[in-house]
């Protein structure tokens, strides 16, 4: 880019406002604007109110000079952020008679309807001269355009799965050509160190830095640093990442878990494909939520043989065979029932490995563990590892299940890369 731009976003929706709808699309834009380096400055949230939205478009422009817009583009009254940011800069709406022709064939292909009703048609009235980001994952197209000031103003609609692949597939490059630059980045994703610890370590070379850049970012249970560098080739860009990447990898060692992958099960999931390998789970307090998490990857069952929620003491014993004198002996919480669990799964179902975890996840104690504690376990070939956790701290019952089921993951990551599988940090 030849100058540093800096982005608000802004949220249309009262939706947002009243706490029915989370702000996933601010979130999900800013992490996509970050792997292009670009900065955002504001997320601003405004009812489907055109005064306040006029009012915030005003205070925007003065502060950004790029403002993305997101909801209200679709065919209904209360739609009306293109209208409102169209006069804010002068600028008329008129009928663009390919968006029409697609909206046609999309409502008639649908049998919604053989007409096309006047708010529909509202749906492809875009601002004179902008440019077109054709919209197929729904209706409502979305659009960029440059003010008589300079502002840059994208627009697109609200629904999550619209907005995400919209960005994905034509803001990004909107906003690549804008610069004669390539900016390219990576994201380096870490577990078992803060965000802060990080800091703390890079902090001064990260202050010295200008190109390329590096930045912490916290995740829920893990972390990462994006590399970001600007030049003009992408080759060149890569070159100039490669001895930062090399000296974080000296630096930080096997608590890297991967570069550019989305989560710990990723890479558990690109190892057990290499290694041709199998796991099974038993599950108390995280409930299925390993089960759930893996098998959102695609192509799972080649690995995950399958897992079982022994919820309560009497799961245990009857669906793992778990003794009750063990469970008595020892509590449901505990370092023997978490090594049951993961051997008895994967004896049951001929697994190369088998996970268990068994903890309390809160809000309520049991009067004899603290809210957070959990036994995280893995069964191989070569032995059974076990590993007791505190992530309580007041924390939430998401975050305690979270946070395990990444502990698990990465004890997998580990032992799959043939390293100390428990490392203490
Ligand atoms: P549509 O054509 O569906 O009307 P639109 O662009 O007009 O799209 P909205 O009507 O504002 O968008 O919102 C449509 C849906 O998207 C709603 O279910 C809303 O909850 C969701 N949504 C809107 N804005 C956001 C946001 N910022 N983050 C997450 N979801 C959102
Ligand atoms: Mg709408």
């Amino acid at each position: 880019m030849k100058k540093a731009y800096n982005v608000e976003i802004l949220s249309v929706g009262t939706e947002i406002l009243l706490g029915h709808t989370t702000n996933t699309d601010a979130r999900d834009i800013s992490l996509m604007l970050s792997e292009l380096g670009i900065n955002v400055k504001y997320h601003t949230v405004v009812g489907d109110n055109p005064q306040r939205l006029a009012d915030c478009i005003e205070i925007a422009r003065k502060r950004a000079d790029i403002i993305i817009s997101t909801g209200g583009l679709g065919p209904t009254c209360d739609d009306l952020t293109k209208q409102i940011l169209a006069k804010s800069f002068g600028l008329e709406l008129e009928m663009h008679e390919d968006e029409k022709a697609c909206l046609y064939d999309y409502l008639t292909n649908r049998g919604y309807s053989k007409e096309m009703t006047e708010n529909n048609l509202k749906q492809a009235m875009l601002p004179v001269g902008c440019t077109v980001f054709h919209n197929d994952w729904g209706t409502a197209p979305g659009c960029a355009f440059t003010g008589d000031d300079g502002t840059i103003v994208i627009m697109l609609p609200g629904p999550p799965k619209e907005c995400n692949a919209m960005f994905r597939a034509c803001v990004m490059p909107y906003l690549r050509s804008l610069s004669d630059e390539q900016i390219v980045s990576h994201a380096i994703h870490v577990f078992g160190m803060s965000e802060s610890a990080m800091d703390q370590i890079f902090r001064d070379e990260m202050n010295a830095m200008t190109n390329p850049t590096m930045a912490p970012y916290a995740k829920e249970g893990d972390c990462l640093l994006q590399v970001t560098a600007k030049a003009e080739s992408v080759e060149k860009a890569e070159e100039m990442m490669k001895p930062v990447i090399e000296h974080v990898k000296d630096v930080l060692g096997d608590i890297i878990f991967g570069i550019d992958v989305d989560t710990v099960e990723d890479s558990v999931m690109r190892l057990l494909k290499e290694k041709k390998m199998t796991f099974a789970a038993a599950e108390s307090c995280t409930g299925g939520e390993l089960a759930k998490r893996f098998t959102d990857i695609p192509g799972a069952s080649e690995f995950f043989l399958g897992g079982v929620t022994t919820y309560t003491n009497e799961a245990k014993i009857k669906l793992l065979g778990i003794a009750p004198k063990l469970i008595e002996e020892k509590t449901a919480v505990s370092y023997e029932v978490a090594k049951q669990m993961a051997e008895r799964v994967r004896a049951l179902l001929g697994a190369d490995m088998g996970i268990g975890v068994t903890g309390l996840a809160g809000p309520d104690g049991d009067g004899v563990h603290e809210v957070g504690t959990v036994f995280v376990s893995l069964a191989t070939k070569d032995g059974t590892y076990v590993r007791e956790l505190h992530v309580g701290d007041r924390r939430t019952r998401s975050y305690v299940r979270r946070v395990s089921g990444n502990y698990i993951f990465d004890m997998m990551r580990r032992y799959l890369q043939g390293l100390e599988v428990i490392k203490e940090n």
